[in-house]
C-alpha cells in the first residue's frame, strides 16, 4: 500500500528557524550599523582634530613670519640712517641675540656684498652672495620669504629679507634672517616635536611643494609628488579630507595655509591607526549583546512552542481520527487562539460525522436487509457481549414449517412476504432487551436475556400461537416449529447451546411440527 511520507519540517521548527534567522539578521544589521557609526565618528573626529591643529599651526607660522618680517623692517629702518660697518655689525648681533627667530643674520650692500653677519663664524663678510634668496632680494628690493635653497655653507636655508632704503630713496642693500631648516630653530620648535605616539604627524610645504618641515629629516627639501591635499593647500584652501598620500598610505588629513609665506601645513594620521581601537570596541559590543540575544532567542523558542502546541496536537489527532479515543483527545487540546479554536471545532465536527458514518456502516453490516432484524454478524456481537458480561440467556430456534411449498405454490416474492410477516410478529412479541435474528432462509433465533425455561417456553408458545392463528392473504394459515435451550444451563459453550436449541427444533419437526421443544442438557447439573 502506498503511504504518503510526512514532511520532516513542522510549524514549530519553521517558526523557530524563522525567528532565529530574523534575530540573527537584526543582530547583524545592528552590529554593522553600530560599527559604521563608530567608524564614521572616529574618522570625523580625527579629521576635525587634524583640521583644527593644522589651522592653529598655520596661524602660528603666519604670526612667526609677520613677527620676523617686522623685526627686519624695524632694523632696516634704523639702518637707513646709519649704514656704517660698526652699526651694521652691532645690529646683526642684536637681532641674532634678541630673538630666536633666525639661525643667522646678515646685511649686504646694494651689490649683494656681505657687510656684516651674526654669528661671526659665518665667514661671509666681503663676499658677494649668489644664493637664490640673495639674488631675489637684490632683484625685487621688497620684503621677501625665499624658497628653501642650499646655502654657501651647505645648509638648507629659508631666507627672510627686507630692503634697506635711505631716506632719499637710495637702495642701500638688504638685511636677511636665515633659518636653517635642518637645525634647531623657532620654526621647527613651533611645528616639530609634534610626533604623537598614535601615529599622527605634521608636515609643511612651500609653494613649490618642497618639504620645509617633516618628522623624517631625510625628506626635508624634497619635492612632494602628486598629493590632493597639497594641491588644495597651495590654492590657499584649508579644511580636512581622507587621502592616499604620496607614499600610498590611507591618511586622515587636516590642512591650512599661512598666507605670508604661502606655506601649507598638513596634520595627518593614518586611517588604520585611527580605526584600530574599533576592533576592541566591536568585540565588547558583541560580548555585551550576546547574552541578551541568547535570552531573546530562548523566549522566542518558548513562545513558538506555546503557539504551535495546539496546532501540533490537532495535526497529530487529525492523522489518527479513526482511533476510538481521538474525540476525547481533541476535546482536551487547549486551543487558546482563534485559528487553533476554529481548527479544533472543525476537527470535532469531522470526527463526529466520521463516527456517525462508521456507526451506520456497522449497523448495516449487522442487519438483515429483508426483515431489519440482526443477521448472523449482529447475533455474534450480541452473543459476545453477553459472554463478556456472563449474562445468562435463553435461545429459541425457529423454522417455518413446509416453507418450500409456499414458495412453490405462490412464488418466491410471496415467500419473502411471509418471512417478513413472521419477523414483524417476532418483534411484536418481544421486549426491548431481546435480540431477534434471521439466522438464514426462513430460520430465526431469539435471545432472551435472563430468561428461565418457563418464561422462554411462554414466549415461544405465544409466538407459535400468534402465527398459527393469523390468516395470511393468498397463503392462509402457516405454522412454525421452535426449539429452546438455556445458557449456561444446557451447555458451557454458547455455540453448543445454539446447537442444542437447533436439536430441540429438529425434535419439534420430528414430533409433528407447530410445537415448541426444550433441549436436553448435555449433562445433568446440580441445582
Ligand atoms: P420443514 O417444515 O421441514 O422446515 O420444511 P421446509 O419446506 O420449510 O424445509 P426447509 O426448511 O428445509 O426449506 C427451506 C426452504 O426455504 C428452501 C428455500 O426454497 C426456502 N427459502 C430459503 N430462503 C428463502 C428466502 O429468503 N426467501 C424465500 N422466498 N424462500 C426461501
Ligand atoms: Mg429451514
Ligand atoms: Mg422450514
Amino acid at each position: 500500500m502506498h503511504s504518503a511520507r510526512l514532511p520532516r519540517l513542522d510549524l514549530r521548527r519553521l517558526i523557530i528557524l524563522l525567528a532565529m534567522l530574523s534575530g540573527l539578521v537584526t543582530l547583524s544589521i545592528g552590529f554593522y550599523a553600530s560599527y559604521k557609526v563608530q567608524r564614521e565618528s572616529l574618522i570625523d573626529s580625527t579629521l576635525e582634530a587634524n583640521r583644527a591643529y593644522a589651522a592653529k599651526l598655520a596661524n602660528s607660522t603666519e604670526l612667526f613670519f609677520r613677527g620676523a618680517q617686522q623685526q627686519l623692517s624695524v632694523s632696516a629702518e634704523s639702518l637707513a640712517a646709519r649704514f656704517d660697518d660698526r652699526t651694521l655689525a652691532r645690529e646683526t648681533d642684536r637681532l641674532r641675540r634678541q630673538t630666536d627667530s633666525f639661525n643667522a643674520v646678515l646685511i649686504t650692500d646694494a651689490y649683494g656684498v656681505v657687510r656684516a653677519t651674526a654669528p661671526r663664524s659665518v665667514r661671509l663678510v666681503g663676499q658677494k652672495l649668489d644664493s637664490p634668496g640673495a639674488r631675489q632680494a637684490l632683484r625685487e628690493r621688497r620684503p621677501l620669504i625665499s624658497s628653501p635653497y642650499m646655502s654657501a655653507i651647505g645648509e638648507l636655508v629659508v631666507m627672510i629679507s627686507h630692503p634697506i632704503t635711505a631716506e632719499d630713496g637710495t637702495y642701500l642693500g638688504y638685511i636677511g634672517g636665515a633659518i636653517y631648516l635642518k637645525d634647531r630653530n623657532i620654526l621647527n620648535s613651533l611645528l616639530g616635536d609634534h610626533f604623537y605616539l598614535d601615529g599622527s604627524y605634521l608636515y609643511a610645504v612651500d609653494r613649490s611643494r618642497r618639504l620645509l618641515y617633516h618628522p623624517d629629516p631625510a625628506r626635508l627639501g624634497t619635492v612632494v609628488g602628486e598629493n590632493e591635499v597639497i594641491d588644495k593647500v597651495l590654492r590657499g584652501e584649508s579644511g580636512s579630507q581622507r587621502i592616499i598620500n604620496s607614499q600610498g598610505v590611507d591618511m586622515l588629513a587636516g590642512y591650512a595655509t599661512s598666507p605670508a609665506s604661502g606655506w601649507g601645513v598638513v596634520a595627518q594620521r593614518p586611517t588604520a591607526d585611527t580605526l584600530h581601537p574599533l576592533d576592541g570596541l566591536m568585540l565588547k559590543v558583541l560580548r555585551e549583546t550576546a547574552p541578551l540575544a541568547l535570552l531573546t532567542l530562548l523566549c522566542i523558542w518558548g513562545l513558538a512552542r506555546l503557539i504551535t502546541r495546539p496546532l501540533w496536537q490537532l495535526a497529530q489527532s487529525a492523522s489518527e481520527m479513526d482511533a476510538p479515543e481521538s474525540a476525547e483527545r481533541i476535546q482536551r487540546i487547549r486551543s487558546w487562539y482563534f485559528e487553533a479554536a476554529q481548527l479544533k471545532r472543525a476537527l470535532q465536527l469531522g470526527i463526529s460525522l466520521l463516527h456517525q458514518r462508521i456507526g451506520k456502516l456497522n449497523l448495516d453490516a449487522q442487519t438483515d436487509p429483508l426483515t431489519g432484524l440482526h443477521n448472523r454478524r449482529g447475533l455474534q456481537l450480541a452473543l459476545e457481549a453477553m459472554a463478556a458480561e456472563r449474562r445468562p440467556f435463553a435461545v429459541i430456534a425457529l423454522d417455518l414449517d413446509h416453507f418450500k411449498r409456499i414458495n412453490d405454490t405462490h412464488g418466491h416474492d410471496v415467500g419473502d412476504n411471509v418471512i417478513r410477516y413472521v419477523a414483524q410478529l417476532m418483534t411484536a412479541c418481544s421486549r426491548g432487551a431481546d435480540v431477534l435474528c434471521r439466522s438464514g432462509g426462513e430460520e430465526f433465533l431469539i435471545l432472551l436475556p435472563e430468561a428461565n425455561l418457563e418464561s422462554a417456553l411462554l414466549v415461544a408458545e405465544r409466538l407459535r400461537q400468534s402465527v398459527e392463528q393469523d390468516d395470511l392473504p393468498d397463503v392462509g394459515h402457516i405454522t412454525i416449529s421452535l426449539g429452546i435451550a438455556l445458557w449456561p444451563y444446557h451447555a458451557e459453550h454458547i455455540e453448543r447451546t445454539l446447537k442444542l436449541a437447533d436439536g430441540a427444533l429438529y425434535k419439534a419437526k420430528q414430533r409433528g411440527r407447530n410445537r415448541s421443544e426444550i433441549a436436553e442438557p448435555d449433562a445433568p447439573r446440580p441445582g
